[in-house]
């Protein structure tokens, strides 16, 4: 029986900020660049293709995106409502259904770009394999020689 074994292919070290940035806002692996994080409109290549990174580290642990999504949402929300508060003649009621629709669409919009900038976040203070997950990979190469 075959069993296929991820291993890392990058050597553990953190790239630049901005080159991690970048690579997130192309949808790509953090950790090479190359692979690409999702295969489908929602659904992520978990692990990366290219170098095996594991972006789903444990269970929920994409579940931070959902912070980035609703800071870039709420902080764009509070520029559109006081630029059109201040710059333009719309009402209160236009302002709010101008901003509710917004706020409604952009998060879904936004939703893939949220889990890329969150794995490219956790790359930058926390990259992959740390020291228990590379134990854990090694465990796992051996049990299965
Ligand atoms: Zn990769």
């Amino acid at each position: 029986m075959e069993t296929s074994i991820t291993t890392p292919t990058h050597e553990t070290h953190s790239e630049s900020l901005w080159t991690l940035v970048l690579r997130a806002t192309k949808l790509r692996c953090p950790a090479c660049g190359k692979g690409k994080l999702f295969c489908g409109l929602l659904t992520m290549n978990d692990p990366c293709q290219e170098c095996g990174r594991k972006y789903e580290r444990e269970p929920g642990y994409l579940l931070g995106s959902i912070y980035v999504n609703y800071g870039v949402t709420a902080l764009l929300v509070l520029i559109m409502y006081f630029g059109m508060f201040l710059g333009t003649d719309l009402t209160g009621k236009q302002i709010l259904g101008v901003t509710a629709t917004f706020s409604l669409l952009f998060p879904l919009w936004f939703f893939r770009f949220a889990r890329a900038y969150w794995v490219a976040m956790d790359e930058k203070f926390d990259p992959w394999p740390n020291e228990a997950e590379a134990r854990e990979m090694a465990a796992e190469i051996t049990k299965t020689k």
